[in-house]
């Protein structure tokens, strides 16, 4: 089913496409969650097609080169985590992760499933547009700075280096595969050695949240990170936040 509202005639899916002719893609099993979602989506001006189960979901994905991807976890077939597997492989794109539970977000963050959101059923469209447009957002942004600063140069702590031109991560020379989020999460932290950022902060300025009504999602994105960098780069402040601590050497 394809929905392809008038603002978006004329051409979509481009990955510097501006928020009014993004291409979503929402790949859902459920008959009227799907169509509502699609609706939805669509109302606010974006190309939407849906998929029912997940090898449909991959294959319209490295048809359509969506923008961002709406993925119910639970689908006949392939699962949503090797949906998500199979899709960035093809080629990194942001995905907001549908989920029937909270600690089934928990679990996923932390087998390292790569969606860069997660929200947890049942949940509101309106609260569904929002993430929605941040992960859009995020894109545009994305892309603004590779375009604006081609030659930023890499953070270098200790053995980690962070090359935000390429957007690539080493650690004592084995490169380490971040998601975009937690690419983001970890130039933000990196940025400011040694301080503390609250998580709030962190949702406003990486998942370009204007409420904290996810800090799960950042605390969950912070094992992930430490999973895959080591423990040691990125310390808790309870009840406050995050800081990173330059590695020695
Ligand atoms: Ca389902």
């Amino acid at each position: 089913m394809t929905t392809t509202p008038p603002a978006a005639a004329g051409g979509s899916g481009q990955a510097v496409a501006g928020q009014q002719s993004a291409t979503v893609l929402v790949v859902e099993d459920e008959p009227a969650i799907a169509t509502a979602i699609a609706q939805r989506l669509s109302a606010e001006g974006w190309r939407v097609e849906v998929a029912r189960d997940g090898l449909s979901g991959v294959d319209a994905a490295a048809r359509l080169q969506p923008d961002a991807v709406v993925l119910d976890v639970m689908l006949p077939g392939i699962d949503g985590l090797e949906v998500t597997r199979r899709i960035q492989a093809d080629r990194p794109v942001p995905i907001l992760m549908l989920t029937a539970r909270d600690d089934e977000t928990d679990m996923l963050v932390g087998l390292g499933v790569g969606a860069d959101d997660y929200m947890t059923k049942p949940f509101s469209m309106r609260e569904l547009v929002a993430r929605v447009k941040a992960l859009l957002r995020r894109v545009e942004r994305a892309n603004q700075v590779a375009v604006a600063t081609p030659t930023d140069p890499p953070i270098v702590m200790g053995d980690v280096v962070i090359d935000r031109a390429q957007r690539r991560v080493h650690r004592a020379g084995e490169e380490v595969h971040l998601t975009p989020t937690e690419f983001e999460l970890l130039v933000m932290l990196a940025s400011s050695p040694k301080t503390v950022l609250t998580r709030e902060r962190l949702l406003a300025e990486v998942w370009d949240w204007a409420d904290a009504s996810g800090t799960r999602t950042v605390d969950s994105h912070i094992k992930a990170l430490r999973r895959k960098l080591g423990a040691d780069l990125i310390r808790t402040v309870h009840g406050v936040g995050y800081a990173f601590e330059p590695p020695a050497g």
